[in-house]
């Protein structure tokens, strides 16, 4: 089932997807939804399909899972390249992570859940929103420190930023949403937006697909663009499967796991067919 080609195969660019797992946990429906979406968008326009498994998160990542991820994928009939894990690109985060404290674009935040939530923030998208008060000053409980964004700063100073959805058309990159969020984490050396942004462009990736719940934070990812220098892809936030509840799948909740599907001896393929319509009958 082809799906009709995106921007950048319409002007010519090779498409460049990628699925990018965390490995914290197995995969569920959700993700093979994700995977299957990218990889057809790919190689239906002749492009290339990635895998980058997301291990930043070192604690709470385990290679086992990683190595059930590409089981799961070749049992859904998907062909891919792996490009390094994230483990390996630590380096990177921290030089983009200097290059921007050093340009002024990040302050440190020793605040912690409680110490922001005595500022009565106000609810943002999917997080409370941190109010910035910190930015200059001394904060929260001496703990080690995180890096945020200076969102306000580095707007005024960028202008208008727009970003191209695939589905959503031009839009205005708004990061407010977010507040100055957190650029570099206190126990890891990047935050999913830096890490995520660096990857995409390191492994060339010209359209990123992922679920619309992500879909607030290609805010954030096109400001980091603009101040690091990156190339700007298109972007595919589809459609989420949710379960009987109308919620989003979710590992925490105990979606099943393709892998005990697969092992039970279901059939990967006919199981792939029937994403891919509900992906037609989606519209994503
Ligand atoms: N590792 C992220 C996740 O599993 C990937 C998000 C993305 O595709 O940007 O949700």
């Amino acid at each position: 089932m082809a799906r009709s080609g995106c921007l950048w195969q319409k002007i010519g660019v090779e498409i460049v997807t990628r699925f990018a797992p965390s490995p914290n946990g197995h995969l569920h429906l959700g993700h093979a939804y994700s995977a299957i979406y990218a990889h057809d968008l790919a190689k239906d326009a002749g492009g290339q399909f990635l895998m980058r498994v997301e291990d930043i998160d070192g604690p709470r990542s385990r290679a086992e899972f990683a190595d059930e991820f590409r089981r799961d994928l070749e049992w859904l009939g998907l062909e891919w390249d792996d490009v390094p894990a994230q483990s390996t690109r630590i380096e990177s985060y921290d030089e983009a992570a200097n290059r921007l404290l050093e340009d002024g674009w990040l302050y440190a935040c020793s605040c912690n859940r409680k110490d922001i939530e005595a500022l009565e923030p106000r609810q943002g998208a999917d997080c409370i929103v941190y109010p910035g008060s910190c930015k200059g000053a001394a904060c929260g409980s001496g703990e080690p420190a995180a890096l945020r964004l200076d969102v306000d700063k580095a707007m005024a100073a960028l202008g208008e930023l727009v970003w191209t959805d695939e589905t959503a058309g031009s839009v205005i990159a708004d990061p407010r949403e977010f507040g100055d969020v957190v650029i570099v984490r206190k126990d890891l050396p990047a935050s999913y937006h830096l890490a995520a942004t660096l990857d995409d462009a390191a492994d060339g990736i010209t359209a990123v697909t992922r679920g619309e719940d992500l879909f607030t934070s290609t805010h954030v990812h096109r400001i980091l663009q603009e101040l690091l220098e990156l190339p700007v892809p298109h972007w595919h936030h589809h459609k989420l499967l949710l379960d009987d509840n109308g919620q989003k799948l979710a590992k925490r909740r105990g979606s099943p796991a393709l892998k005990d599907r697969r092992e039970a001896g279901e059939d990967g393929l006919a199981l792939a067919e029937q994403l891919r319509l509900q992906q037609m009958q989606s519209g994503t």
